[in-house]
């Protein structure tokens, strides 16, 4: 499968629906308080994008190789649980977690994702940090994002900022996004200086690494989504979809 370039008036209505998901997780992330289940913060999630005449792209979606859908608007990850957690009336938030809040857009037929990790209360020092460079991870891997360059040096600056001070997560990546969910190409956050796909200009991508604080291992649970760190250690999450220019990549989903 190829790249897709946009076109200028897909990207005007990518711009729109970017602007839209990033209010509308902001507020969703306001909810986030100890006593909040993450099934009233998916419900929350899916009155605000409907009152706004939009779509979820997570409900019912059906990655490749899965045999159930997703059946939430949200991904809830909490604690070492690194993405695609499943939203639940019995899963209630405690002071001192955090929680990766992962929402996917359909505007006008056009697909932005976009995702923050946050404190729940008050947090450890450490899950602090771990939020902190996470974020910083993010920044540093879009900067890289710019035409000319390719996949490979956004991987590299990710890997080379983290510097194995957190496990960067390796079997989940960024993608392509806009006329679906998930386009190519995968942007791993980790990779060689000017290998693999080239970025050009009008490419739209996802950029999203995930750290852990102990090692980078993951397993799936049995729920089909749920995707955890291997030795329990806590992980964080941050996501952006950013249009490829010749210069300055656009952040769209704020
Ligand atoms: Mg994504």
């Amino acid at each position: 499968m190829a790249v897709i370039i946009k076109t200028a008036e897909e990207i005007k209505t990518l711009r729109e629906g970017g602007k839209r998901l990033a209010t509308i997780l902001a507020k969703v992330a306001k909810r986030v308080a100890p006593g909040v289940t993450t099934h009233e913060l998916d419900e929350y999630a899916y009155t605000l994008i409907k009152e706004m005449g939009d779509e979820p792209a997570f409900l019912n979606y059906k990655p490749h190789g899965h045999h159930i859908a997703f059946p939430a608007s949200l991904c809830v990850s909490v604690n070492n649980e690194i993405v695609h957690g499943i939203p639940s009336k019995r899963k209630t938030l405690k002071e001192g977690d955090i929680i990766s809040l992962d929402l996917g857009l359909k505007h006008k037929g056009l697909f932005t994702d976009h995702a923050v990790t946050v404190p729940v209360g008050k947090i450890s020092k450490a899950s602090e940090q771990l939020l902190r460079a996470t974020k910083e991870a993010l920044v540093v891997g879009i900067e890289s994002a710019r035409g000319g360059n390719t996949v490979g040096d956004i991987g590299y600056a990710i890997e080379k900022f983290v510097a194995r001070r957190y496990g960067i997560v390796r079997e989940l990546s960024g993608h392509g996004v806009g006329k679906k969910i998930h386009e190519d190409p995968y942007i791993p956050n980790y990779g060689k200086k000017g290998k693999g796909q080239k970025l050009i200009p009008g490419m739209v991508v996802a950029i999203e690494p995930m750290l852990n604080i102990g090692s980078a291992g993951i397993i799936s649970l049995s729920d089909g989504y749920t995707i955890k760190t291997i030795d329990g250690s806590h992980s964080a999450h941050f996501e952006h979809t950013v249009l490829i220019t010749e210069g300055e990549p656009e952040i769209l989903t704020k």
